[in-house]
């Protein structure tokens, strides 16, 4: 384990692994190259190290450029990118094949298309030494791979967290076992929403409220809140595919979260067996749930008290909340059995002093 500014990484790919990929790569090129003399323009800072070794794998005719553009601030890709360094000169005519370091969302890409799209290039071909396959968007046609991975955040081999860890000779993932994260559970008005806004500032969480994403996309008329819409003015369940494919995205969102609070979802035995998959395949778990008990009554009095405040159109008439209660017995209740079947279902009563609560939830927290 290496420890770079606040976060531990644990080593994933061996150097011996990292050059085999290069290897491949290098032969797949040159069975299509090596009868010109290719342009290989790299783009830094990343992929100096990857470039330095695909050379020295490749030993036909060609041509070396680096471009530079700047995308990433600490761990999350911010959206912007930057060109730093432009497309070399005298490029007309030529093949140019681009050498990434790492492929994840296709923002990057876009903004390598679109440098190289007023130029008179014979061919543009795009190489790839790590290709996250999971959460690209499939713009572009990737058309030398070095190695798929899972979406994890990986440094070293010319990749860096805040600029450090690029001169580490293999590479290491972030270690996710330093993460909590925590199911809110409990009908609706047990107070999830609130706990989850204390509990998130306390332990430094990243809070998901399935609820506030859909009321989010209806306020602005996304495709996604059209749909929701009707469920929810009725009190009625969203289907779950389009519950958890907006999670999944909300999660993927935050890749340098040290943690979730999970506010509203599971509340299918459909939608907690995706999250633990889903998960899984990030090297990541469910740390515990915990439920918020309070009786029916005490919440729909709570609910419609809300109601008149929020505006929520399920939050004013008591049939609807009644019905959410029913969803809540029939969909989300069974879920308990299969936490604690895990070991990781706890109760806490959610009647009395905020504070009070707060107290409660954390003290299950701390002993995790
Ligand atoms: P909430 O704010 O958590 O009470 O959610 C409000 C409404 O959004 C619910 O009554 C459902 O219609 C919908 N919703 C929120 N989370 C989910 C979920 N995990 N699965 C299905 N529907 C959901």
């Amino acid at each position: 384990m290496i420890k770079l500014h606040d976060k531990n990484f644990k080593p994933y790919l061996k150097e011996e692994q990292i050059l085999a990929a290069i290897d491949k790569m290098a032969k797949e090129i040159a069975a299509d190259y090596k009868d010109e003399t290719p342009l290989f323009v790299g783009v830094l800072n990343g992929a100096f190290m990857f470039v330095a070794d695909f050379l020295k794998a490749y030993q036909h005719p060609c041509e070396v450029s680096f471009v530079r553009l700047s995308s990433y601030q600490g761990l999350t890709s911010t959206g912007i990118v930057e060109t730093l360094l432009d497309v070399p000169e005298e490029i007309e005519g030529k093949s140019v094949i681009i050498l990434e370091d790492v492929v994840d969302t296709g923002r990057t890409l876009k903004q390598l298309v679109h440098l190289f799209s007023n130029t008179n290039v014979k061919e543009f071909k795009i190489g790839t030494l790590f290709y996250k396959s999971d959460v690209y968007n499939g713009e572009y046609t990737i058309d030398y791979v070095g190695l798929e991975i899972p979406d994890h955040f990986i440094v070293g081999y010319g990749l860096d967290y805040n600029e450090l860890g690029r001169n580490l000779r293999e590479v290491y993932q972030l270690n996710q076992t330093d993460m909590i994260n925590l199911v809110l559970f409990g009908k609706p008005g047990a107070g999830k929403g609130t706990q989850a806004g204390f509990l998130k500032e306390k332990y430094n969480l990243k809070h998901i409220s399935t609820g506030d994403v859909f009321r989010y996309n209806i306020k602005n008329g996304t495709e996604l809140g059209n749909l929701a819409k009707s469920y929810i003015d009725k009190g009625d369940l969203v289907p779950d595919e389009v519950t958890i494919d907006m999670l999944k995205a909300e999660v993927e969102k935050n890749p340098d979260a040290a943690g979730f609070i999970f506010d509203g979802f599971p509340r299918t035995a459909a939608q907690a067996e995706a999250l633990d998959n889903f998960l899984e395949s990030k090297d990541m778990k469910v740390n515990a749930t915990i439920a918020l008990e309070a009786e029916d009554d005490i919440l729909v009095e709570r609910l419609l008290e809300r109601g008149k405040s929020s505006g929520r159109s399920d939050d004013q008439d008591e049939s609807k909340i009644r019905n959410r209660f029913d969803e809540y017995n029939e969909k989300t209740a069974p879920l308990k059995a299969y936490y604690e079947e895990q070991g990781k279902f706890h109760s806490v009563n959610g009647i009395g002093d905020i504070d009070e609560i707060t107290k409660r939830l954390s003290k299950v927290i701390d002993s995790l």
